[in-house]
């Protein structure tokens, strides 16, 4: 087994039974794609589920679809247009193409204190020359670097004239919706607006499996809060749970060790800066732990400042080990604050705040800027709606200041003169304020935590793979054997089958090869019970059940078996309650 790590040992299992395997295989596939085969397709859809119960419905969030496909000016609102880009460098002599911190992180393992993603070109080239770095493939020099896009760009509408991306991540559609999600709903916050979907990035040369994709599904929810209000009332169901962080003070002195903090703790020395970024973090360690992954294969990675998303003030990056690329972020944890809401609210002119009402109202007297539309209209045209709505939300000391030390005041480009505003004191009576709320988000990869799970899931007893699936996941419930495919067997077989199907346990039925060998192939794709009908079924209406972590056997009338089974999938009881113990060897 020397040599061979767990990607390469679930690689091929997961091609023979159908987990997943490299897209457009018979021609010659394109790396950063991945199918996934009718095992694999379901166990990520009942990883999706999961994750939506327990981040999204336990809560009574929301959950959103909205398209893949987005006009630029959204992603230019948002920041991705000039942000959205990785370095890239190339090889000159075999003419590969490399991410730029790929090909650093290949040639200096453990240097935790570089923030890759955030050099500027000029130091990714004297950092390359420096240190003498060559092209991991042949060893040839490599050419400065330079910025690639990395989302996919195309037409929308086959004109060639509106330009639009394939979405990097699910947030911005549900920025966009958040007052219409939160106009439709109780009008309340916090609230959490969460969207499961395709997601694209025009990866550079992506070379890690199933770990870097160019297509993947993004499970994402942003939390909106009221930034005076920033309590999470569920904070207490978690408080004590350990959160490993490796703080960025850690790494900027080379050192990888986390520290580790309970969920109260974080927040008291102020190492997480919301509670709901907290609380999110606390659900992520149970949600990964309930896919059999342990604690101390987790890390909260946290980014330091130069390497974080431009929308974002803190991000964490949810870790885990694997076998063969070690640490792999399969979540995110960031707060974005009110930035994503700011700059659309800005962009569009649309007013994406929200109103709070006081208590009692009060009465202020406030100088407000009234817009003289007569003049402006003709000057902005159809921009006038965004930039006069843009004005009148200005600063009035601001424009007063601007207008003292230029002349004029800038908004969106367009320089408005004295004369096309007048200031106005009022007395407002105000029965409320206007909030922009601020944002935690929580987002997965889908496809990464699939993986994940069937890596930590890979076990071997004797010579036989088994995979311990958690059983509430396992693509495959329950299989039913008839002991011989004769006698009548195959019939009872057949009928305990439907009763468990229509009962909404996923039951698959085989009778080929001997009983022996069955086993082993349920026990290769994680099936958890084993269903036997014997001779003896046809006596007393008894099956056997396999375990298929201890390879126990229990024996029981099979139409009391769909409730209890249902229980032990939600692990209300364990193995040994779902019948008496049976001496059966078969295996
Ligand atoms: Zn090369």
């Amino acid at each position: 087994m020397s040599g061979i790590d767990k990607y390469e040992l679930l690689s091929d299992l997961a091609k023979r039974r159908g987990f997943f395997w490299p897209s457009f295989e018979i021609y010659g596939g394109v790396s950063g794609y991945l199918d996934l085969g009718p095992l694999g397709a379901k166990l990520k859809r009942s990883i999706e589920e999961k994750w939506l119960k327990l981040f999204v419905y336990q809560h009574g969030f929301a959950v959103i679809s909205t398209p893949i496909i987005t006009p630029e000016k959204v992603f230019i609102a948002s920041g991705h247009v000039e942000h959205f880009k990785d370095l890239m460098v190339s090889c000159l002599e075999c003419k590969r193409h490399f991410k730029a911190d790929y090909v650093i992180t290949e040639a200096m393992p453990g240097r935790t204190d570089l923030a890759l993603e955030a050099m500027p070109p000029s130091e990714i080239d004297s950092f390359i020359a420096t240190n003498h770095i060559r092209c991991p493939e042949c060893g040839g020099p490599l050419s400065k670097a330079e910025y690639s896009l990395t989302m996919f760009k195309t037409n929308i509408g086959p004109y060639g004239d509106a330009v639009g991306y394939g979405r990097p991540e699910a947030a911005q559609g549900i920025f966009i919706d958040f007052k219409r999600v939160f106009e439709s709903s109780r009008e309340k916050l916090p609230l959490g607006i969460a969207q499961v979907g395709t997601a694209m990035r025009n990866e550079i040369s992506p070379r890690q499996g199933p770990i870097r994709l160019r297509e993947f599904t993004i499970m994402e929810m942003e939390l909106f809060f009221d930034p005076e209000a920033p309590k999470c009332a569920f904070l207490e169901r978690v408080k004590d749970i350990e959160l490993p962080i490796l703080l960025a003070k850690e790494r900027e002195q080379r050192g990888s060790k986390s520290t580790n903090l309970s969920v109260h703790e974080a927040l008291k020395q102020g190492v997480v800066l919301t509670e709901w970024g907290a609380y999110f973090m606390a659900l992520s360690v149970k949600f990964v732990q309930s896919l059999g992954i342990p604690l101390e294969k987790q890390r909260f990675e946290e980014k330091m400042q130069a390497e974080r998303s431009h929308y974002s003030s803190q991000t964490f990056d949810h870790q885990i080990w694997l076998d063969r690329w070690g640490w792999v972020e399969i979540a995110g944890h960031a707060y974005r604050t009110d930035f994503d809401l700011s700059a659309h609210i800005k962009s569009s002119g649309a007013d994406l705040s929200i109103f709070k009402p006081y208590d009692v109202p009060t009465e202020k007297r406030v100088t407000v800027i009234v817009p003289i539309d007569s003049s402006l209209g003709p000057m902005l045209r159809e921009k006038a709606k965004p930039v006069i709505e843009a004005l009148k939300q200005s600063n009035p000391d601001q424009v007063k200041r601007a207008i003292a030390q230029n002349g004029y005041y800038e908004v969106q480009g367009f320089k408005i003169q004295p004369t096309q505003l007048r200031f106005e004191d009022r007395v407002v009576r105000e029965t409320g304020r206007r909030v922009v709320p601020h944002v935690v988000e929580p987002s997965y990869g889908a496809e990464r935590v699939t993986y994940s799970l069937l890596e930590y899931s890979y076990t071997r007893n004797k010579d036989r793979i088994v995979l311990k699936l958690p059983p509430e996941l396992a693509p495959t419930k329950v299989m039913i054997f008839p002991l011989m495919p004769k006698d009548g067997l195959s019939e009872i077989g057949s009928t305990i089958q439907q009763v468990l199907l229509e009962s909404g346990i996923e039951t698959e039925y085989d009778e080929a090869g001997t009983i022996g060998r069955r086993y082993a192939r349920a026990d290769e794709v994680g099936v958890p019970l084993s269903i036997t009908v014997d001779y003896q079924t046809k006596n007393d209406q008894t099956v056997t059940v396999r375990d298929r972590d201890s390879w126990q056997q229990v024996r029981r009338q099979w139409k009391e078996l769909p409730q209890h089974i249902h229980r032990f999938l939600r692990s209300e009881i364990k193995f040994q309650e779902l019948g008496d113990i049976a001496q059966v060897n078969y295996e």
